[in-house]
């Protein structure tokens, strides 16, 4: 049951590149990339609260119409982070449209965008329908850490890689995890419910043990509720472990220093979604276009010692060998093909 993500590749690994990573049992859900969206259900796409860009190529951005429809209209704050530029290409494309009517809607979306600049520091500002999407007070501010969220139950590190131009990628992490067992429930007669959320929160909290946790469930016969304290519960029922790490790297060259930025957000992760576009065989393409090989992919997961890894982004010229790219991904990660030559940039 220690599953804190659960992880959707909108497009398939061959489409633009679009991830959800679904917080289990937390109600919330954070999108990596803004590839097309029209596979995605309205009812998902509330979920997300923070949305991740990496960069602003078309096949990564294109999707954000999508999302902006179905929030339009809500009372809510969607966090954006991107890279530098990010404030501005959103206010364009916001303003591309016309908003004479936004008066008319009772409540209405506000995205608060959060730039991550090459030099460490952040730019911020927020724009709401309320405010027809004109661009607030931007902020630039130093950082000493490169977390974009630090909250109990989710943080985000975000790291500029080099695209030829700079594109982010990113690691997701619960920090801890609560680790609720069933049978033990069970055993104290307690069904389950929403009510575990609200423990779980309680226990990241660290609430004092006296603190009182209804649990409220429904049986055949009706509702049951008992109210029992927080200390009894965290010892019968409950662990607290490490939480889960999943690392998203796309659209990024083969250097000496991408290769150490994704192993610093990489190492002993559960997980790395990472793009694999290209064949060894045909290095020189990934060189040109700044990407990685399915090799060079492989090789990262091995380096970074993770537990799985989720090749992506495959180029569309293999389309009826996408094996292929899964394949050489695998064999460099599981070690029966040798790892890519290290970066020789100066
Ligand atoms: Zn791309």
């Amino acid at each position: 049951m220690r599953s804190a993500f659960e992880l959707t590749l909108v497009n398939g690994p061959d489409g633009d590149p679009a991830l959800v990573a679904d917080l289990v049992g937390a109600g919330r859900a954070v999108l990596c990339d803004l590839g097309t969206l029209a596979g995605l259900s309205p009812r998902k796409l509330l979920r997300v609260g923070d949305v991740l860009l990496s960069h602003a190529h078309l096949d990564h951005f294109c999707g954000f119409e999508h999302l902006l429809r179905v929030v339009l209209g809500r009372a809510r704050t969607v966090r954006l982070v991107g890279p530098e530029g990010t404030i501005e290409r959103l206010e364009h494309r916001l303003a591309s449209y016309s908003w004479n009517l936004a008066g008319s809607y009772r409540e209405g979306v506000i995205f608060s965008v959060v730039e991550v600049l090459e030099s460490g520091g952040r730019r911020r500002a927020s724009l709401a329908l309320a405010d027809r999407f004109r661009c607030g007070q931007i902020e630039t501010y130093a950082v000493d850490s490169d977390h974009v969220l630090d909250e109990p139950r989710l943080s985000i590190r975000a790291v500029p890689l080099d695209h030829e131009i700079p594109c982010l990628a990113f690691a997701l992490a619960e920090p801890k995890h609560v680790q609720i067992w069933r049978n033990r429930l069970d055993a104290m007669g307690l069904g389950t419910g929403p009510w575990l959320r609200s423990l779980k929160d309680a226990v990241l909290a660290d609430a004092p043990d006296v603190t009182s946790i209804v649990a409220r469930w429904h049986t055949p016969h009706g509702s049951v509720e008992r109210i029992l304290p927080l200390g009894l519960l965290r010892r019968k029922v409950l662990e607290v472990v490490p939480g889960q790490r999943v690392v998203y790297v796309t659209d990024c060259a083969w250097t000496r220093r991408n290769v150490e930025r994704i192993l610093d957000l990489a190492r002993g992760a559960d997980t790395l979604v990472i793009e694999a576009p290209f064949l060894d065989a045909d290095r020189a393409q990934a060189r040109s276009r700044r990407h990685l090989t399915a090799r060079e992919a492989g090789t990262l997961g091995r380096w970074a010692a993770v537990r799985r890894v989720i090749p992506f982004h495959f180029s569309p010229r293999y389309a009826g060998r996408y094996d292929l790219l899964e394949e050489e991904v695998r064999a460099a990660f599981e070690g029966r093909l040798a790892p890519a030559e290290p970066p020789r940039d100066p």
